[in-house]
């Protein structure tokens, strides 16, 4: 065999390969421009093309990893993983595509030249994975520190049945906490009464419901804690009578110690590197979840889409630095206006969202519209110069869940489109005329030319 047929018998041997690979791989140049890819790939990222073509990763990746170039161009080392089963949530901004569908990309840069994608459709894993994850946290919370619990009998509405001394203990209640419901342990404005009810029925339904946050104690104090509500096997009141006795039963710890440790591993995974607000992948599984609940015991659920107005202007003028100030001072005021139950997450460059459970559209909007005032009234210091910088919002919501978060944020993002149109520094809320209305995220950057 000569050079050139070893060559392309080695090619051959590669394009076999390829084929025949069980996960997408995409071989690309270093700005992204797809040089060869296999039929899976093919098939996962086609739905993400806007133009149909599929000539550059980042430009396919856009609308879900809005920060895949941007990682890359950082990147400092001749050679290694880039970024390492990152999840790519596709059902965003989808219309009609009904399952969420969830993507792992695993980037390496080969040389100065040259990267690879490794993409796998993980959806069903990212489930059980989700399961997994609880109950390991269900095990741990058994398992451990047995000597700092509160132990809690709840009625089936979720009232505190009787006190008892680890009540007490672990958070400072006395009988008075007796008859109110079990949200007293937690922040004011962290669970809103139809989660309160939300958690009993996933216990009932899967067993047992676990989650770790802030909790408040009877003086106000706040302290890191895990809650896990398990239903209790019913027991059969006498003929005629009413039933008696707990129907639930909720262990309350105080886990600050952990707190560290835990609160890393979900800032690592949930959080947005420049903000610290929650990431898209945060804001997508969050939304699914509240949605799927609101679907099964109607409420309506509200989502604002918020965009900084003529961004490039303040990077333009300011430098990127400047621009990434200005989102830091952003993500402060978004932290500061909304409640600790919403999910406040930035979900692209200069945009945001929110999401606000059991919010209907006129309260939404009033919100949203404190937000933007308090935005155009304030004044960013930076390296000596003062911003000054104004937001756009769309508000959109639903009653019930139907449509899903797919449809939710379609919706804010045609309003937040409008926004724009009108002139920015507004809020719109969203209206059946603007069905047919452009998303912001789509044209948004035709509009600010
Ligand atoms: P509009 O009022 O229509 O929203 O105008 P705009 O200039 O804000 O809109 P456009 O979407 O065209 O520009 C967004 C800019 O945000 C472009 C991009 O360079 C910049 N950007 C995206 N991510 C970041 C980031 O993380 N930091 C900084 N500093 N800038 C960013
Ligand atoms: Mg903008
Ligand atoms: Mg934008």
């Amino acid at each position: 065999m000569d050079d050139t047929e070893q060559l392309r018998a080695e090619h051959e041997a590669l394009i076999q390969f390829l084929y025949l690979a069980p996960v997408g791989l995409v071989q690309a140049d270093i700005d992204g421009g797809i040089v060869m890819m296999n039929p899976i790939s093919a098939q996962l990222l086609m739905p993400l093309s806007r133009d149909g073509g599929l000539d550059n990763l980042f430009t396919a990746l856009e609308s879900v990893a809005p920060e895949l170039r941007h990682l890359c161009s950082g990147y400092a080392k001749a050679a290694g993983k880039i970024c390492d089963g990152l999840h790519l949530h596709l059902n965003a901004g989808l219309p009609g595509k009904k399952a969420p569908q969830i993507l792992s990309l695993t980037l390496l840069k080969l040389d100065a030249r040259r990267l690879m994608a490794v993409l796998d459709d993980v959806t069903v894993q990212v489930r059980r994975e989700r399961q997994l994850r609880q109950n390991d946290a269900w095990l741990n919370a058994i398992l451990t520190g047995i000597t700092d619990y509160a132990l809690v009998g709840l009625d089936a509405q979720g009232g505190i049945l009787e006190w008892n001394e680890s009540i007490g203990r672990v958070t400072g209640y006395g009988a008075d906490a007796v008859g109110k419901p079990y949200s007293i342990f937690y922040p004011p404005d962290a669970m809103t009464p139809e989660h309160l009810l939300d958690r009993l029925r996933d216990a009932g339904k899967d067993g047992w419901n676990l989650d770790e946050g802030k909790r408040t104690r009877a003086d106000g104090s706040g302290f890191w804690g895990s809650a896990m509500i398990a239903p209790l096997p019913e027991r059969e009141p006498p003929c005629g009578a009413a039933p008696e006795g707990p129907a639930y039963c909720l262990i309350l710890r105080d886990i600050t110690d952990k707190r560290e440790s835990s609160e890393r591993r979900r800032r690592e995974a949930f959080g947005d590197y420049l903000t610290g607000l929650a990431n898209r992948r945060a804001f997508f599984e969050a939304a699914e979840q509240e949605l799927q609940r609101s679907n099964a015991v109607p409420r309506p659920t509200a989502v604002i889409a918020i965009d900084a107005d003529h961004f490039k202007a303040i990077n333009d003028r300011h430098g990127h630095p400047g621009g990434d100030c200005v989102l830091q001072h952003l993500a402060a005021i978004l932290g500061e206006t909304f409640r600790e139950v919403d999910v406040v997450a930035r979900i692209g460059g200069e945009e945001f969202a929110v999401l606000l459970p059991s919010t209907d559209l006129p309260r939404a909007a009033v919100v949203a519209e404190r937000l933007r005032s308090a935005v155009a009234s304030e004044v960013v210091d930076f390296e000596g110069a003062r911003i000054r910088y104004t937001v756009s919002a769309g508000v959109a919501s639903l009653a019930d869940g139907e449509g899903g978060i797919d449809l939710l944020l379609k919706r804010a993002d045609q309003a937040l489109y409008a926004a724009k149109r009108a002139g920015r520094n507004r809020v719109e809320r969203w209206r059946p005329e603007l069905a047919g209305a452009p998303v912001h995220q789509a044209q948004g950057d035709r509009d600010a030319a």
